[in-house]
């Protein structure tokens, strides 16, 4: 019987390792990836520089054995260093967890994006075909076309079209990220499909604190760095060499905001009033600000995410999030454990695979996406707070009285494996007894105030 044979468009992240998994179990896939081949060089334009990695996406690499490789040059971070507002503001460390060990890790993309690459290369009956943009895909027959980009080598070109190479294949699987064109093809020709897609009104905009003398880091090293400011926020990550890429999280449109900042002293003044602390680190601030792109913040959420067992979407292609939990890829990397765990239960019949993946995690990519909008709140407006603060230590008082009852939120997305749309339903739970609990202390000493009274 002939190997069943995987198409699969986009070798970003989660491209490359579903493409090891598929490869790990036997299936002939073909990948196939707009770009040229990073490791040529190519950098991965218009996405982030770092990301930060946790446990589900450790799993999924652990579970191909890639985990150590991928991490050998990530930086832990074990909470949050909060710059306040202010010259001469004193930084405040906000561990995410009680227990010291757990961390998330700020990692490359470009240096995590060909470890899984050369990991799915390491399989001889996977193959990655670089400069190749899918332009839609045949639903019925399974076949993606491909316009080869400058450069690319391909023996197989259409009659129709000299441009456009048709790639066969028992399933199509789009693993494109959050602009798919396979999605696209799914979207006009399947009856029904639902779409929808909001942007928020904050962009993006990376920057960079170089390393210090000798490679060192020029602030704390082993934490993800935050500037709050209410309805704007900068965040800086380490990365392996001593420098830290910024992100400015900013309005779009506004008196204040990336449109009306314009000339080099509305930047200076703009930096030296709100982020006083990081400017003298950051000497190539006006040059960064000009030629890097200011990106967009999109959420995506379409269903079905598979056609038959035809077609099937993987990681931002069927969910893209905004990146304030640092879940995306993460959900990405547990999208393609899910999958193969599927394929596995399965083999003969990939329709009910696909079914059962989407059944799987639709419901937990729609949590995720509403947590990751609300941990953009959190994180701009009140990680300066007190009372947030006060409320992160009574999290880890309950957590470390309750091992293993009490779980604050952002554990249980960040450090455990439970499904994100438990995690959050759990965590009303709990807000909800911690609530009742302290009214009813409340209660109570408000009673036994009015006793005593009565009684004098
Ligand atoms: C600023 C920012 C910060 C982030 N930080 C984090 C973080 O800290 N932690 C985290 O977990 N996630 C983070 N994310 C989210 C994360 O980047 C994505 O969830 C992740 O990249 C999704 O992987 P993917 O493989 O599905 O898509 P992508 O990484 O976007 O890869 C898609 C690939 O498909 C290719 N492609 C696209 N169209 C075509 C086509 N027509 N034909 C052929 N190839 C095509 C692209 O070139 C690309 O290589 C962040 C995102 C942003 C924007």
């Amino acid at each position: 019987m002939p190997k069943t044979k995987f198409v699969l468009i986009g070798s970003g992240l989660a491209g490359g390792l579903l493409a090891a998994y598929l490869g790990r179990r036997g299936y002939d896939v073909d990948l196939y990836e707009r770009r040229a081949d990073p490791r040529e060089g190519n950098i991965v334009g218009g996405r982030s520089i770092n990301l930060a990695i946790s446990t589900r996406g450790i799993h999924a690499l652990e579970q191909i054995g890639l985990a150590h490789e991928a991490l050998q040059h990530a930086i832990p971070m074990r909470g949050r260093m909060i710059h306040p507002a202010g010259a001469g503001a004193r930084t405040i460390f906000s561990p995410y967890d009680v227990d010291p060990k757990k961390c998330i890790n700020s990692i490359g993309r470009a240096a995590l994006n060909t470890t899984v690459i050369e990991a799915a290369q390491r399989y001889s009956n996977v193959r990655v075909h670089f400069n190749h943009k899918c332009t839609d895909v045949d639903l019925d027959g399974a076949v993606a076309h491909l316009e080869k980009i400058d450069g690319a080598v391909e023996a197989a070109v259409s009659a129709a079209n000299p441009k456009i190479i048709p790639a066969h294949g028992d399933a199509v699987i789009g693993v494109d990220g959050a602009f798919s064109a396979v999605r696209q093809s799914m979207q006009l020709k399947i009856a029904n499909f639902q779409y929808d897609e909001s942007y928020l009104a904050h962009g993006y905009k990376e920057m960079t604190i170089p390393p210090g003398p000798g490679g060192s880091w020029r602030m704390e090293k082993n934490a993800l760095h935050i500037w709050p400011r209410k309805s704007f926020m900068m965040i800086a990550l380490p990365n392996p060499d001593g420098s830290f890429t910024c992100t400015l999280f900013w309005e779009f449109e506004g008196p204040r905001s990336f449109a009306t900042t314009q000339s080099d002293d509305d930047v200076h003044r703009f930096f030296d009033e709100e982020f006083p602390d990081a400017v003298p680190l950051m000497p190539t601030l006006l040059e960064d600000f000009r030629q890097n792109p200011t990106g967009s913040l999109v959420t995506i959420r379409c269903a079905p995410w598979f056609y038959r067992g035809k077609v099937c979407l993987v990681g931002d292609a069927a969910h893209a999030v905004v990146p304030f939990y640092g879940q995306g890829m993460n959900a990405a990397f547990e999208d393609c454990v899910v999958l193969d765990e599927c394929l596995e239960k399965f083999p003969d019949d990939r329709e009910r695979a696909f079914a059962e993946y989407f059944s799987r995690r639709k419901e937990n990519a729609d949590a995720l996406a509403d947590l990751a909008i609300g941990n953009f709140i959190e994180m701009r407006d009140k990680t300066a707070s007190k009372a947030f603060r006060a409320k992160k230590k009574i999290d880890h008082l309950l957590e470390a009285a309750l091992p293993g009852i009490y779980l604050p939120l952002y554990t249980m997305v960040t450090f455990t494996q439970i499904p994100y749309a438990e995690a959050a339903r759990r965590a009303r739970l709990q807000d909800g007894i911690v609530r009742g609990g302290i009214l009813l202390l409340v209660g109570i000493c408000l009673l036994l105030l009015a006793v005593t009274i009565a009684s004098k």
